[in-house]
């Protein structure tokens, strides 16, 4: 599992002073698409110090990393997984009695399935495990993507607002970059509102007061219309959104979050590990089942609506890490979202909604180097997506089995 790390370029006949410790690499493949809908052909990107330093198309120069036959893209960004969530021992999703080690373990196992897969920057949403998983990746020493966590939850039993507000405020004191709340019940029960409107006004109102974004676990059209009047940034889910629900999230400049290609798909690929666990009953399943379909319409109408914009986050869990792309490839092939709309979301519409637009999700000069690249053009051939073939994260290569012709 060690990484591949970029080897300095040195070109001694033109190494210029202020050049002399910078290490310098040029990246050239068949076309680049930047993350905001434009498509670069022949294209060289130059990277040095872990940032772009340049971006140019029909460049004749001998490339470091010659990626022809290949098109390169931002970094991907799932704004919504679970990372600590694995199979166990048994091979099911009950994991109890597993040492804190072994928990650690196998999250840093999904971070590094994930990042091979061309995420380079994930949001977790989310657990205490998180914290000392995104300071290994912080550190260089564990490969995985850029993490952010929400730590713990907020819900319903999580008490008054003034309760709610101390509760937030210690999220954030233990270093979380978001707050998570389920305002409703899982789409397995039925997802009605848990949360009062008076509660989740309180965890999004301090959320804001501290600079922290809020991440809102709804399903039932009450509780979406009480992520929104409460001041919330994000609804995640949104399986019963009716157009009203999605027309109000537009003109309140609320995101939305909608998973509709890998959650549930996974559930069923993977029944035996998870039935007998919590609300994965025969009912829950039918939910499942059921909830595909709707989902489905549920996002075809989405994309009629003006204005409001469709973040691509999965809800990832044990089964589908490392799969995070099949989110986009459905919405794609499936649903018909315009390839170019659908990697526009997993890029840099995905790092506006993280607060990251300004370094990661685009390929521009003076950006963060998160690149990866993928066999095929995933704007005609959205199935490039699965064929990851290089991966380099803030300047360092992870991944590099493209043979070099
Ligand atoms: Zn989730």
């Amino acid at each position: 599992m060690r990484p591949i790390i970029a080897i300095a370029f040195i070109s001694l006949s033109v190494v210029a002073a202020a050049d002399a410790q910078t290490s310098r690499v040029a990246i050239h493949a068949a076309s680049a698409f930047d993350g905001k809908g434009r498509s670069i052909p022949n294209v060289t990107v130059v990277v040095a110090n872990g940032r772009i330093a340049d971006v140019r198309s029909n460049e004749n120069v001998p490339p470091t990393y010659d990626l022809r036959g290949l098109t390169l893209l931002p970094g991907m960004i799932d704004t919504h997984v679970h990372l600590d969530t694995h199979f166990g021992r048994d091979g099911r999703a009950e994991t109890r009695g597993e040492s804190p080690a072994e928990r650690a373990l196998y999250e840093a196992e999904n971070a590094y399935v994930t990042l091979m897969a061309g995420f380079t920057t994930v949001q977790s949403i989310g657990s205490p495990l998180d914290v000392d998983v995104r300071a290994a990746i912080a550190r260089g020493t564990l490969a995985g993507p850029r993490l952010l966590t929400s730590i713990r939850p907020v819900n319903e039993n999580t008490g008054t607002p003034d309760q709610i507000r101390d509760f937030v405020r210690k999220v954030k004191a233990d270093g979380a970059d978001l707050v998570k709340l389920f305002a409703s019940k899982s789409s397995r029960e039925g997802g009605g509102q848990t949360m009062t409107d008076e509660q989740v006004a309180a965890a999004c109102g301090e959320a804001k007061r501290l600079a922290l974004r809020t991440w809102v676990h709804a399903h039932s059209p009450s509780s979406i219309r009480a992520a929104v009047n409460g001041g919330c940034t994000v609804v995640t889910h949104g399986s019963y959104a009716t157009p009203a629900e999605m027309q109000l999230m537009a003109e309140r400049g609320v995101l939305f979050e909608p998973n509709i290609g890998l959650v549930s798909q996974n559930y069923l690929e993977n029944r035996s590990r998870y039935y007998g666990i919590g609300n994965f009953d025969d009912e829950g399943f039918a939910f499942t089942e059921k909830g595909i379909p709707m989902k489905l319409a549920m996002f075809k109408n989405a994309m009629q609506v003006k204005g409001l914009e469709l973040l691509m986050g999965t809800d990832a869990g044990a089964g589908a890490h490392g799969r995070s792309a099949e989110e986009v490839i459905y919405r794609v092939q499936v649903a018909g979202q315009p390839a170019a709309d659908a990697l526009t979301a997993v890029t840099s519409l995905n790092a506006r909604a993280i607060e990251l637009g300004s370094r990661i999700g685009t390929i521009a000069a003076g950006m963060d180097a998160d690149l990866i690249a993928v066999d095929g053009d995933p704007l005609k051939d959205i199935t490039a997506l699965r064929r990851v073939k290089f991966v380099m994260k803030h300047g360092v290569v992870y991944k590099n089995i493209n043979p070099q012709r």
